[in-house]
């Protein structure tokens, strides 16, 4: 047998076929078509490969083509090319998605696609027009207000403009969402080459959904390779802004971790304090009495051992059901509160690592992982199209539409053929409302755990707390020692308990009096210039990891700031028009999206006035051409 020297390493023909076996067929034939321009790969056949019963199909180049891709595959790993062709520009980048995918597709959507291709070394950067003296960009400090992915993302950005600035974090460490929550088996639910920024290329994850902890280091590794640590101060919280028209800056009120105020002087702030960092207990009769120990999921007590415990998990969104079946193998006994079911799934991949082979066939050919980057993006698009709501469907019987029906036809069945040994409870298991009007969960051993005998299942309502337990509507007082709330966060208090003050006195509360928070684009509300919120109202899209979303909206809010810079000005906030019209047109759309509300209430989708104020209901290449670049005619520009 020949052996090989690739990557320094003797590798036998027999080892690199066994490790071509484990690529993505669909992206190593579009790499070699890069590579090579040989049109044998633009005239293979593809088809729609129908996935979960027909609900999603994914574009997939026919079997009869899957030796030949393999064959010149090998080739380029026996000869790695000496001259890599460049990256294709849009338009022909165009060409190729459509071939990929086998359908038409429109310019916006190839300008979200080509970022999520990642050829560029930063896909969604901000270049100046001119780069100012340092001495000018001295008096443009920004901060920043929390240091998770979207924190991160402004400090990439800033850093590299040279514009100065301060990253503030109550935590005492960066990472958000992925440092504070160390509840068992957190783990991230979209798979990591979808999850993840696209300037930094070929991180080398180790599982195709990583846990917490492989998130954190992913972004500490982030803060250290793009600079910005020794910009961070961190165990120091926000207290409050308030703008200052004379000066045209915001006095950015901290308390650092001595305990002593401060304020900052910022040109702009960047709000990035997330979604999901504002526990929420439940507000349940008694619950100060509990005498046995009770904590927040996400201020989990690392040094708490659950072992010879009885412990009741109240809340079964995606955080409960995700830690349930590791409280169950470690409790005496585990008691699940559920106030309502939820649609759970099995994930292909889930749990499982990242062979070696896949990070070798990133590294040696060419262009392979950007197509793999792609294809999982592609992948993610298809959950946008259960979420349209098909009048007609509806009026000849349907329930939502043929494939969200479809939908929850699988689901179901997923249900009863996990529940096999426990069928009595399947009724309990079955969603009321379809898949998709709430976050659908990734099945963690879920429906397994539930058989165990460990484990009882309450779905009648919790009445009150008592010194020992919980009594629920059935009557039955349930004695515990540990009561683990996994009852979400506070998600439309996006300013959490701090004081923000705007133009005119402005005050958020004032502007959202009427039916909850709401933004333009998600990310700008009118008289508070120069600050952007990042998830705000009606930010999470409905497609693609989060991390594509807030490149995005840094590219945009780093876009004005800079145009701000340039252009000596003293400030630009969203106008009262541009708002009011962008909301109109937000609740036009909701009309025909499934979580638009307020039919399916009951999740953290829809806000107190019953209005969905978390979900985006624009297709996602709508949403993308909207964040391209920002529209000047939109902004108060002083
Ligand atoms: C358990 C869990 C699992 C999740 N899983 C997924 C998933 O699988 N896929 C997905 O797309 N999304 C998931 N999310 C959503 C996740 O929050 C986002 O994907 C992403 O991490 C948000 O990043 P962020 O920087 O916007 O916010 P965060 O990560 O929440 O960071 C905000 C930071 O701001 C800090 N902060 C807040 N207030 C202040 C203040 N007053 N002063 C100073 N600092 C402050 C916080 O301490 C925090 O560090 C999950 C969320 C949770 C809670």
């Amino acid at each position: 047998m020949m052996t090989y020297d690739v990557e320094n390493q003797q590798m036998s023909t027999l080892e690199l076929n066994a490790m071509l076996e484990q690529a993505d067929i669909n992206a190593l034939r579009m790499a070699l078509l890069q590579l090579t321009g040989d049109p044998v790969f633009t005239e293979m056949e593809t088809f729609k490969q129908p996935v979960w019963g027909g609900v999603f199909s994914l574009p997939t180049v026919s079997p009869k083509h899957h030796d030949e891709i393999k064959k010149r595959a090998m080739e380029v790993l026996l000869n790695p090319p000496k001259d890599v062709p460049p990256p294709p520009s849009l338009g022909e980048s165009k060409r190729l998605m459509e071939l990929f995918s086998g359908d038409k597709l429109s310019i916006e959507y190839a300008r979200l696609g080509y970022e999520e291709l990642a050829f560029e070394p930063y896909p969604r950067d901000v270049e100046w027009t001119e780069r100012p003296t340092d001495e000018v960009l001295s008096s443009y400090h920004a901060t920043i207000i929390g240091c998770g992915a979207s924190g991160i993302a402004v400090a990439v950005l800033l850093e590299k403009l040279g514009i100065p600035y301060t990253v503030i974090e109550r935590e005492p460490s960066i990472g958000g969402t992925w440092w504070v929550h160390k509840f068992p088996e957190c783990r991230v639910d979209i798979n990591a080459h979808s999850y993840q920024y696209k300037f930094e290329k070929k991180y080398p994850w180790s599982e195709h959904f990583p846990t917490a902890k492989e998130s954190l280091k992913y972004l500490n590794h982030i803060v250290d390779k793009y600079r910005i640590r020794s910009h961070l101060r961190l165990n120091t919280r926000l207290l409050g802004s308030t703008w200052d028209e004379n000066s045209g800056n915001w006095n950015v009120r901290i308390v650092g971790p001595d305990g002593k105020e401060e304020t900052l002087r910022s040109k702009f702030v960047f709000n990035a304090t997330g979604q999901f960092s504002r526990p929420k207990l439940p507000s349940v009769e008694g619950v100060r009495d509990f005498k046995g120990k009770m904590f927040h999921a996400a201020r989990w007590d690392t040094n708490y051992s659950l072992k010879g415990k009885r412990v009741a998990l109240v809340g079964t969104g995606a955080t409960g059901a995700q830690m349930m079946p590791a409280l169950a193998e470690e409790a005496k006994s585990l008691t699940v509160y559920q106030r309502s079911p939820q649609w759970v799934i099995g994930m292909p991949k889930y749990k499982e690592n990242i062979t070696e082979a896949e990070h070798y066939l990133f590294r040696s050919i060419p262009y392979y992982w950007n197509w793999y980057v792609y294809s999982s993006f592609a992948k993610t698009q298809e959950f946008e199209r259960i979420t349209v709501v098909d009048p007609e469907w509806i009026t000849k019987g349907g329930l939502v539409s043929e494939r969200n029906d479809m939908c929850r036809q699988v689901m179901t069945n997923y249900i009863l053929e996990k529940m096999k040994s426990k069928e009595e409870l399947v009724e309990k298991l079955i969603p009321p409302y379809p898949p998709m009007a709430r976050r659908v969960i990734v099945d963690n051993g879920w429906y397994d755990a539930l058989q165990r005998d460990n484990v009882e299942l309450v779905v009648d309502e919790i009445r009150r707390f008592t010194p020992r337990g919980i009594v629920s509507a059935d009557d039955i007082e349930r004695e515990f020692d540990l009561v683990v709330n996994a009852t979400g966060f506070s998600i439309s208090d996006y300013f959490g308990d701090t004081k923000v003050v705007g133009r005119d006195g402005m005050t958020p509360e004032e502007l959202w009096a009427k039916d909850g928070p709401r933004a333009y684009l998600s990310l700008m509300i009118p008289k508070f210039p120069n600050l952007f919120m990042f998830y705000g109202p009606n930010g999470s899209p409905r497609f693609g990891g989060l991390y594509t979303w807030i490149e995005c909206w840094a590219r945009y809010c780093v876009s004005i700031a800079k145009h701000v810079i340039e252009n000596g000005l003293h400030s630009a906030a969203v106008t009262e028009a541009a708002y009011g019209d962008y909301n109109a047109k937000i609740d036009e759309a909701q009309k025909i999206n499934l979580r638009g509300g307020p039919k399916y209430t009951g999740s953290y989708y829809i806000n107190e006035f019953g209005r969905a104020g978390t979900n985006m209901p624009f297709d996602a290449e709508q949403y993308h051409d909207l964040l391209y670049q920002p529209d000047l005619n939109d902004l108060d520009i002083r």
